[in-house]
């Protein structure tokens, strides 16, 4: 029995072992977050079995994973006390294809036809045989952790098949020795191994010693209970996973069974470098399973707007049979993105209520995300319009006023939600739009960021409430006494069409109008003055002439009053009056490009006005 058995390895196995051979690709690095895994695996299944009272070879063994980087000799060597293997266990499980891991790669290579990806390997990690990208040899010195068991040298060059044979003095566990390849020759420096195993494995649960100093110092914080947590240790960890000094506004940690078994520890960030005007934020959630990281600043997690949340997600409920690759299924991806999604939102709106200064943060470091995702994200966008918040006609000034709080303000016949944009607060108020509301004592939502009219547009409704741009609202007030009668009105509107041709579409009466003499309205029923400026800004739109305007007059104001009797006494002046009220009212809009037609005929108006009259 001591001799040395060749075996071969069965043929799926061998496929797998040649294209991991004979393929160059970049990150084979990985070979060491599966062997890794493997040991981490077998010494949790001791665990198991040492709590279950379970009789054990050599019970006093430190549950830990030990590595020797020798770059003298090229090797690399990973041990582990675990449950380690028996002879029959060493043929079915590293010669033949009876686990995932692998099986689940020929399957993909089968459904790709075409030359294997290189990419695939790291994607899937091949588990075990991965360690065949850097190695020329491998030694798998292992003992069962079955007392009447013994140890077994198992040895491969990756083509000729495997060896198996008796060793002696092998201590419980596996100990796998890599005799690296020239071009691998990184794999057996210290800093390089200490380097990619803080990137995958920082967060094994067992001590992995390089050349016997620890280099696994971090805790997986989010496997354990909230309660006996304090807030230093998320401090440190935030640090570590964050790599950003300023402590975070916020955390969420939570656990979750259905649909899907998840811990996730999640932080919101105090800044964003994309919010700093510093290119394109990325998604800092790393996906874990079981605690070995699987993806990265895994992207598909969240919906890109949340790309500004920094943390961990573990789905480690899955059976010991379902390896990592099968995290990469997009369909069980999606539903993490739904789960965690709306868990974000609901902690979201939590914090509103119960820390709105906190919120208030958040929402000036992030809230343009929030925006974006009411705009982007139709699943979830009624859960994202009651976190945004708006100036209001109601608030103080800088004090701001969420939907919700909004619809419970509203006052008796009001239908819509108003809203305004405007450079800032004064512009707001002094705006022609703003009028008839005030008047009206109903509430406006003030925007003075381009995007809000973006976010408006798209909600489209809030509650069963239309959200309506105040210039667009149809109402009326009450008519008061001393107005032109209706008839001078309409024949004053046909002077002031034909005095302004073509560049207003039509002139009406107005009744929203207190203050103003006029005001333009864009003539498409959902473009206001100021997305018709942002639009101008982003050039997609013609100029100022293309779009169509409506300019409606005040008929109780003394402007127009006055200039209803010019019009008999005075044609041309009155025309000239009329010219100025309707720029005037664009100025006031913002949409009036060219100010030089506006100056010189004021002058000319003012000469008028000062000239000695007989
Ligand atoms: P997977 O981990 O997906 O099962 P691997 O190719 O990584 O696939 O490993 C194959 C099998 O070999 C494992 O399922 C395990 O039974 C066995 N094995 C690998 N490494 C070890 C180890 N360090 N200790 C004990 N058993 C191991
Ligand atoms: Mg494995």
């Amino acid at each position: 029995m001591s001799q040395k058995q060749h075996h071969t390895f069965q043929a799926e196995i061998q496929r797998v072992l040649d294209i991991v051979i004979h393929s160059l690709y970049t990150d084979r690095e990985i070979f060491l977050r599966e062997l890794v895994s493997n040991a981490a695996d077998a010494l949790e299944k001791l665990r198991f079995y040492q709590t279950s009272g379970q009789p054990l070879f050599q019970p006093e063994l430190p549950l830990e994973i030990n590595l020797t980087a020798d770059d003298k000799e090229r090797t690399l060597v990973i041990a582990d006390a675990g449950i380690g293997m028996t002879r029959d266990e060493l043929v079915e499980n590293l010669g033949t294809i009876a686990h995932s891991g692998s099986k689940a790669f020929l399957q993909k290579l089968a459904e790709a036809k075409e030359k294997p990806a290189l990419n695939l390997i790291g994607q899937f990690g091949v588990g075990f045989y991965s360690a065949f990208m850097v190695a020329s040899k491998v030694e798998v010195f292992t003992r069962s952790y079955q007392p009447d068991e013994s140890g077994w040298l198992w040895t491969s060059d990756g083509a000729g098949g495997y060896e198996i044979e008796a060793a002696a003095d092998v201590p419980r566990g596996t100990r796998i020795v890599l005799h690296l390849k020239e071009d691998a020759k990184e794999f057996s420096e210290n800093w390089q191994v200490q380097n990619i195993i803080k990137r995958y494995s920082s967060f094994v649960p067992f001590p992995i010693k390089l050349n016997g100093s620890a280099i696994n110092t971090v805790q997986a914080l989010w496997t354990r209970s909230k309660a006996e947590i304090k807030d230093e240790e998320y401090k440190e960890f935030y640090e570590f996973i964050g790599h950003d000094p300023e402590p975070p506004l916020a955390r969420l940690h939570f656990t979750a069974d259905a649909p899907l078994a998840l811990q996730a520890l999640l932080f919101v960030p105090s800044r964003n470098m994309e919010t700093m005007g510093i290119g394109k934020a990325e998604s800092e959630v790393n996906l874990h399973c079981r605690k070995i990281l699987i993806q990265a600043k895994a992207k598909e997690l969240f919906p890109d707007w949340l790309r500004f949340l920094k943390g961990v997600v573990d789905s480690e409920d899955l059976p010991l049979n379902i390896s990592r690759e099968a995290m990469q299924d997009s369909a069980l991806m999606k539903k993490l993105n739904r789960v965690l999604t709306g868990r974000i939102i609901k902690f979201l709106a939590e914090l509103s209520d119960k820390e709105p200064e906190t919120y208030a943060k958040i929402y000036a470091a992030h809230g343009r995300f929030l925006k974006e995702g009411a705009i982007t994200d139709f699943e979830h966008r009624e859960g994202l319009a009651k976190l945004l918040r708006f100036e209001s006609s109601m608030t103080p000034r800088g004090q701001t006023t969420s939907l919700v709080d909004y619809v419970t303000r509203m006052k008796e016949g009001q239908k819509e939600i108003y809203h305004l944009g405007g450079p800032n607060r004064d512009a707001a108020e002094a705006s022609p739009y703003f009028e008839a509301c005030k008047e009206l004592g109903y509430e406006v939502l003030f925007s003075y960021e381009p995007v809000d009219e973006f976010v408006f547009e798209h909600l489209r409704e809030f509650q069963g409430k239309t959200l309506k741009p105040a210039e667009k609202a149809d109402l009326k007030l009450e008519a008061k006494e001393g107005g032109l009668s209706e008839d001078d009105a309409r024949q004053l509107s046909n002077f002031i069409k034909e005095s302004l041709g073509d560049r207003v579409d039509e002139v009406r009466t107005s009744h929203r109008l207190v203050g103003s003499p006029a005001v333009v309205l864009d003539a498409d029923e959902y473009t206001t003055a100021s997305m018709r400026r942002i639009l101008k800004a982003m050039k997609q739109e013609g100029d100022a002439k293309a779009s169509k305007l409506h300019l409606e007059i005040n008929p109780r104001h003394p402007v127009i009053l006055g200039l209803s009797q010019l019009r008999q006494a005075n044609a041309p002046l009155a025309a000239k009056v009329a010219e100025q009220l309707f720029d005037n009212a664009r100025l006031g809009a913002g949409l009036l490009e060219d100010p030089q037609t506006l100056l010189r005929r004021m002058n000319e108006l003012l000469e008028h006005l000062v000239t000695p009259r007989p």
